[in-house]
Order: C-alpha cells, then sequence, then structure tokens
C-alpha cells in the first residue's frame, strides 16, 4: 500500500504544528551546565528538509544553540565511514540502554560494554575510535568536516559553552575513566573526553540541524549540496539506532507517539528522520526530566499525527 502527500500538505502541517507548540511553556532550560541555564528560554524553531532540498521553516531558525547529543549522530556516522558499522558495533555496540544518558551503568550493565554511540559513554568511546587516531588536531578537524558534510555549512564552537562544559563535566570524567578500565578507549582518555565536550560544545542552527536529518534520510547524500556525506549503507545503521535510544529512558514512548526516529540533546534540539521522505528538526531551550526538549517533542509530535505518518506505518508514504 501507498499513498502520495503534497508539499503544501507537509508545509502547511509543519507550521500549524509549530503555531500550537509555541504556547507550551512546559519544562525547564537545562540547568547543570552554567551555559544552557541562560539560554532564552522563549527560542522556539522548527523545520523541514526535503530531499530534494526544499526547506520549510519557522520561527528562530538563524539562532545558534548548542548541539550537544546531537552531535552522537553525526560522530557515530563518521566512526561507521572511517571503520565500518561493523566494526562500530564489535567496539561499542548498537543497543538500547533505557537509562539516563549519563548513567555510569549503561557501561556496568551491558558487560563492559558502551553499548551505544548515542549516550555520553558510548559517545566517548566513539570519540576515542575517530583517526586519524593520537592526533587531536586531525581528529577534531575529521569531526568538523563531517559535520559541514551533513549540515551543507560550519558549525560555530560557542566558547563559553565549551569552557561551561568542560569546567563542570565531572560525571563524564568519571564515565571515561570507567571505559579506559573496561579496554572501550582506542585512544588518550583525557584527550578523547575533551573532543566529546568540544563537539557538544558546537553551535548550530535548526536550519543546520534539519539538513543533516535530510542527509540521513536521503541514503547520505545532502539534498543542499547535492554531494554524498557518507556510505548509503550508514542511512539504516544510524536510524536504528536512533529508532533505539535516541530518547534515552523515553525512547519507547517516543516512538509509539511519534513513529520518529529521533535525536534530542540538551541543548533543546531533536532531529528526526523518515527514511525517504524527509528530515525534521526543531529547537526549544526548555527540557523535560529526561532532557528532552518539551516545544519541540510537541511539534513533531503534531506534525507526524498531522500527515499521518510514521515508520511503522503499513501503507508508504511517496513525495507527489
Ligand atoms: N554535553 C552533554 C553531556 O555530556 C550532552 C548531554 C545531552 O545532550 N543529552 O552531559
Amino acid at each position: 500500500m501507498s499513498r502520495l502527500i503534497t508539499r503544501q500538505e507537509i508545509a502547511e502541517a509543519a507550521e500549524g504544528a509549530y503555531t500550537m507548540a509555541r504556547v507550551d511553556n512546559g519544562g525547564h532550560n537545562a540547568h547543570y551546565i552554567p551555559y544552557l541555564a541562560n539560554v532564552p528560554s522563549d527560542l522556539f524553531a522548527l523545520t523541514v528538509t526535503l530531499p530534494d532540498g526544499e526547506v520549510f521553516s519557522f520561527g528562530d531558525d538563524a539562532y545558534l544553540f548548542g548541539i550537544e547529543s546531537v552531535s552522537k549522530v553525526a560522530t557515530a556516522i563518521l566512526a561507521m565511514k572511517q571503520w565500518s558499522p561493523e566494526m562500530v558495533l564489535r567496539k561499542i555496540g548498537a543497543d538500547a540502554t533505557g537509562l539516563p544518558f549519563s548513567s555510569i551503568f549503561s557501561i556496568l550493565l551491558e558487560n563492559d560494554h558502551p553499548s551505544t554511540p548515542l549516550v555520553n559513554a558510548g559517545a566517548i568511546s566513539t570519540c576515542s575510535m575517530v583517526k586519524p587516531l593520537g592526533n587531536p588536531v586531525g581528529k577534531w578537524k575529521a569531526i568538523v568536516d563531517n559535520m559541514v558534510s551533513l549540515f551543507g555549512s560550519e558549525p560555530s564552537l560557542i566558547d563559553e559553552l565549551y569552557r561551561s562544559e568542560s569546567d563542570t563535566n565531572y560525571n563524564n570524567r568519571s564515565m571515561t575513566w570507567l571505559l579506559k578500565k573496561h579496554d572501550r578507549l582506542y585512544d588518550d582518555p583525557m584527550m578523547s573526553l575533551d573532543l566529546y565536550t568540544r563537539q557538544c560544545s558546537l553551535g548550530v542552527t535548526c536550519r543546520q540541524l534539519s539538513a543533516m536529518a535530510a542527509t540521513i534520510a536521503n541514503g547520505g547524500v545532502n539534498p543542499l549540496t547535492g554531494e554524498r556525506a557518507f556510505p548509503e549503507e550508514i542511512s539504516p545503521k544510524i536510524i536504528s539506532m536512533m529508532a533505539s535510544v535516541g530518547f534515552y529512558q523515553h525512547t519507547g514512548d517516543w516512538m509509539f507517539s511519534s513513529g520518529l526516529p529521533a535525536k534530542t540533546g540538551v541543548g533543546g534540539g531533536i532531529v528526526g528522520v523518515l527514511p525517504g521522505l524527509l528530515g525534521i528538526a526543531a529547537f526549544s531551550p526548555r527540557l523535560d526530566q529526561a532532557g528532552n526538549s518539551v516545544r519541540a517533542q510537541a511539534a513533531i509530535k503534531q506534525f507526524m499525527q498531522t500527515l499521518g505518518l510514521g515508520i511503522y506505518n503499513s501503507t508508504q508514504v511517496e513525495l507527489a
């Protein structure tokens, strides 16, 4: 079974979802990273990008916010590109943790296995895998260049956020040494942690995140630049990781209610991927208890429901 959907329907659903979610004032800015606590809470943006590069965008879509955990998606793609999806599975894993993003138990419970690149432990491990090994300048360049190919434009480091995170990341430091103890770091521990902290501190726009989502939906070709960012075989692998752990301990609830593989960050960003159809991103700083943006979740769910979309649906949806 299949059905067609028009661009106008997509544009109207996005605008309607943006308007509906804008009045939701639930949640609070992330408070454990001082910089994030002070970002204006009312900012809100929603951007949909189609595989041919058409963009529907609303609100504060040019505001630079901390990418935070959404960076884990980009660097997981990089590790799969540099090594292979199978090597990432072997060295890190692709399991749901069912636990908060900062959980140390995710290392202990998975039999010394970080379990997935999309939670903190696995993301620090992923940064340790990035080549050229032993070369922090070269590794940082590889991380940023990969993001440029996914976004179609440069992210820019928010220095104050980087300092703020580096000064307060005690939990991540302890996880890094635990990973080292269990032989799950493939480069210098503190260098790997610093790369992770720096990538989380990159400033991005909602438009850029939506372009990354559309690149994944499009099998690795960036719809804005027309260039291939990664081999097509990586798309289903990263989408499966997003679907299994993108919302941490609330991933099951999220997939049940939205039908959209997605990944969140405590900067307030969410990216979602509908394979073959579109990429979506939303941004708003107020978060729920698990660290997921309240308005971004509301807007994306509304968008999916209005259009009757979802990866588990039996009817295939194509662009008219
Ligand atoms: N940099 C943040 C941290 O390590 C990212 C967390 C997140 O976005 N969920 O805690």
